[in-house]
């Protein structure tokens, strides 16, 4: 069963390419099939297969040559991974499938807000609207999850005041706020606190060099990176393995 999520995850990722190239250019994502966004040569179902192609066509289009971002294959062994990973923790039940079908909503989320910094609201509203009925098959109350869904968004609000009122600058988007009130839905408030100490936690490792690395050129520290990645991040390590943490570090404190 895990080798057949496996296959499904890669196929799946094949499609979560497609809406991260074309949603936020406004393309359809059904019509016409894929493409070499170079020189428009339509591509072969042989030239299509997950990660397998990649490595045939040595990363070049078969068409022009033109190099194939090596991100294709990392989303679609992502989108694998994830699946294999929560068939792992919660088995053949419909909450491995409703977190699957969020995963993949959360990978669409990240690769469009690095290379946008926006964040659609059909994913983070869609998914607060699209979530709330899905929580009765979900390891949450739905207590839990309206709590979480204030508290992602109210905490993330209030943080964005906090840094306005004191630096007069922007720091992280609205678009945060709604992402993070859409986690909430599906993890309980706890995985609310859980996600935005794990993102904090990941976004200075990662972001704090960066931003003097960056600093020089845009005078600011402003979004150096986006902040959405980060908090997708945080929630799938909360619904994989966040009980296990939490448990681990209480058990630390005695
Ligand atoms: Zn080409």
């Amino acid at each position: 069963m895990a080798i057949l999520v496996a296959l499904l995850g890669l196929f799946v990722g094949s499609f979560l390419n497609v809406c991260i190239y074309r949603i936020p250019r406004r393309e359809s994502i059904v019509w016409p099939g894929s493409r070499c966004t170079r020189c428009g040569t339509p591509i072969r179902p042989w030239d299509n297969i997950p990660v397998i192609s990649y490595l045939v066509l040595a990363g070049k289009c078969r068409g022009c040559g033109e190099p194939i971002s090596v991100r294709y294959p990392v989303v679609e062994l992502l989108s694998a991974l994830l699946a294999v990973s929560l068939l792992y923790r919660f088995g053949p039940t419909p909450a491995f499938a409703i977190y699957y079908a969020w995963a993949c909503v959360l990978l669409i989320i990240t690769f469009i807000d690095l290379d946008y910094q926006i964040i659609p609201d059909r994913f983070s509203i869609g998914g607060i609207v699209a979530g709330l009925p899905l929580v009765y098959w979900l390891p949450v109350t739905y207590r839990d999850a309206l709590l979480g869904m204030l508290l992602g968004g109210g905490m993330l609000l209030a943080i964005i005041y906090g840094y306005y009122f004191l630096t007069r600058k922007e720091g992280m988007g609205g678009g945060d706020v709604k992402l993070l009130a859409m986690i909430g839905v599906f993890t309980g408030w706890q995985g609310v606190l859980f996600t935005i100490f794990t993102a904090s936690l990941c976004g200075s490792l990662v972001g704090i060099p960066w931003a003097f690395l960056k600093k020089g050129a845009e005078g600011t520290m402003k979004a150096a990176i986006p902040f959405g990645p980060f908090l997708a991040l945080g929630a799938m390590i909360y619904v994989l393995w966040g009980q296990n943490i939490i448990d681990w570090y209480f058990g630390l404190l005695g």
